[in-house]
């Protein structure tokens, strides 16, 4: 049993969960990049092959054999944490992503590994640690608190008057 068949299992297992449409994005994605805790951001293609006939068309993809994503390319770039551990094939599901009113239900998400990345697929970088935001914060003005926004605002308003009031000699 190879490990495409698992990850046919794993599909076969969320169709039971949910009657909804479903769609399937099949993507490699560098291992180097889910053991530095990466994330990954996915240009979701327009067309989203239907998960259930796959492709071949069935009841809940109108016969058409692919879900639709949203027309705009900024509402279908979706953001993924990968698993740490992404050895063979993983498949996450994604409930929604396109938001309550896009028609998808679901997303399923396969990832495997490879050498390079599936095109559209871009690197996240993992949030920077705790210790990097400390040094920065102890890096601030000496005297005082640092200006508030509101305080620069109400300095610069200020200014302007003043440059306004010579302006009108
Ligand atoms: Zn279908």
């Amino acid at each position: 049993m190879g490990r495409a068949e698992l990850g046919q299992l794993i599909d076969r297992g969320a169709l039971d969960a949910s009657g909804g449409s479903q769609g399937r994005l099949s993507l490699a994605v560098p291992a180097a990049w889910a053991r530095d805790g990466a994330g990954i951001e996915i240009s979701v293609p327009a067309r989203i092959c239907c998960a259930r006939c796959d492709g071949g068309g069935c009841d809940s993809c109108d016969r058409s054999g692919a879900h639709r994503a949203p027309a705009e390319s900024a509402a279908r770039t979706l953001r993924l944490s990968l698993p740490a551990d992404l050895t063979g094939c993983v498949t996450v599901r994604l409930v929604r992503p396109f938001g309550e009113h896009a028609p998808l239900e679901q997303l399923l998400v396969e990832l495997r590994a490879d050498t390079a990345a599936s095109p559209g697929v871009l690197r996240v970088p993992p949030p920077p640690s705790s210790a990097t935001a400390r040094s920065r914060a102890a890096r601030g003005p000496l005297l005082g608190a640092p200006l508030s926004a509101p305080a620069v605002l109400a300095t610069l308003a200020a200014i302007a008057a003043v440059v306004g009031l010579l302006l009108s000699r």
